[in-house]
């Protein structure tokens, strides 16, 4: 396997020959909490890393070991890790890399548990968050102290679709000592490849597009060899344990072999819902990187191989318009998490960014009346259709 093969064929093949597993296609699935010491000098060596192989599943497994290889390929990093949940990823990242009096400079707009993390966990330890908006790199240059040690975002933001220049934040978070995290959750691997752009790590929800069938939660993270096996040894096997089960690991394999599928058909059904959201006259406003009007259309054309599945929009009669429409919706799931096959809708002022306070949500551009859309793989026309329903009822679009 070489990372000069294409990114599916990456995907469905990379780490894993058949013919070292008596001929079978898929993957082994490795359901073991323990591994076998061949003497007791053995145990004691793997112990003491002088040499390699399994002890023990909250710290490494064969499964879990390909799903590994698999991110890190795709992601064009030396290692992978994976973890629990998406939070259980961004938690031991940090436990990891961060000590008191350290400072994590993090984007404005971050997903509702990772701000509540940052705000609440990480603070209780004597961690100070600083809050900048990182849609102008510039603002880095003034913020950077000695003690930042981090610079955290996601690209796009979840839940309004800001985008972050990932090269021009590197350049400043390296020239000042930090290292730069992003979480890729949005784009996937196969949109936008932060590492090339200068990223020190990459974490993912992978409960969303790579697992991308909504029955499993899971996280994943790509980096530096030694800094993954540092994550993996200190936040993952002593602070948080979050470790992902075989079988998730399983399923996140399996969605990562069509991921270049589905995104391929998320984005082009994306582009169609967003372009009729923008032109209906109820809806006030639409974020979505491929619209001509998008703020940062530039930028989101030099960083995205194409704008993703997710949009943002918020109706002219405000959140209860918004809400409204959404109970008149019937194929269109009312639910959080995104990426998957069905086509789901949330409010994340009361739902996912409800971990904010309205203050917060006011000051971190999070509008209470913004719905977010995660773009599924049915028909389009389908999708339209039931939009079309469900908002044909107000006046605004009545009027028109
Ligand atoms: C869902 C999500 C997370 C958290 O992931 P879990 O798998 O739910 O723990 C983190 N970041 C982003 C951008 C997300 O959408």
């Amino acid at each position: 396997m070489t990372q000069s093969q294409g990114f599916a064929t990456r995907a469905i093949h990379c780490g894993y020959d058949p013919m070292q597993n008596q001929g079978a296609l898929t993957p082994p699935l490795h359901l073991t909490s323990t591994f076998a010491f061949d003497t007791a000098e053995a145990g004691g060596e793997l112990f003491a890393g002088a040499r390699g192989g399994h002890v023990y599943s909250r710290i490494s497994n064969p499964t879990l070991d390909l799903l590994e290889q698999r991110i890190a390929t795709l992601e064009g990093a030396e290692a992978g890790l994976a973890l629990a949940s998406g939070m259980g990823a961004i938690t031991s990242v940090l436990w990891t890399l961060l000590a008191p009096g350290d400072e994590v400079i993090v984007d404005k707009t971050l997903y509702g548990c990772t701000f509540a993390y940052m705000q609440h966990g990480l603070r209780k330890f004597g961690i100070t968050i600083t809050h900048v908006d990182l849609t102008e790199p510039a603002n880095l240059t003034d913020a950077m102290s000695e003690r930042t040690r981090i610079v955290y975002f996601e690209t796009p933001a979840n839940p309004n679709m800001r985008l972050v220049d990932i090269a021009a934040v590197a350049r400043i978070a390296h020239a000042g000592g930090a290292q730069v995290v992003v979480d890729n959750t949005y784009a996937t691997p196969y949109l936008t490849r932060p590492i090339a752009l200068g990223a020190d790590l990459v974490v993912h929800s992978a409960t969303k597009y790579l697992g991308g069938h909504g029955d499993l939660v899971a996280g994943l993270v790509a980096g530096r060899a030694e800094v993954i096996s540092e994550i993996r040894l200190v936040g993952m096997k002593d602070m948080t344990g979050a470790v992902m089960a075989p079988f998730n690991a399983m399923l996140v394999m399996r969605g990562l072999k069509t991921l270049a599928l589905r995104m391929d058909r998320h984005c082009a059904s994306a582009q169609v819902v967003a372009e009729w959201l923008d032109r209906h006259p109820a809806v006030a406003k639409v974020h979505y990187p491929g619209l001509p009007g998008f703020a940062q259309a530039d930028l989101a054309s030099r960083q995205m191989a194409q704008p993703g599945a997710m949009i943002a929009f918020e109706m002219k009669g405000g959140m209860q318009a918004g809400q409204a429409m959404m109970n008149r919706l019937q194929l269109i799931v009312r639910a959080v998490s995104l990426g998957d096959a069905e086509t789901l809708i949330q409010h994340p002022a009361s739902m996912t960014h409800s971990t904010y306070t309205p203050e917060e949500r006011a000051v971190h551009g999070i509008g209470d009346g913004l719905i977010r859309l995660s773009v599924g793989l049915e028909d389009v026309d389908d999708i339209v259709d039931d939009l079309d329903n469900a908002l044909g009822q107000f006046p605004a679009a009545q009027s028109a």
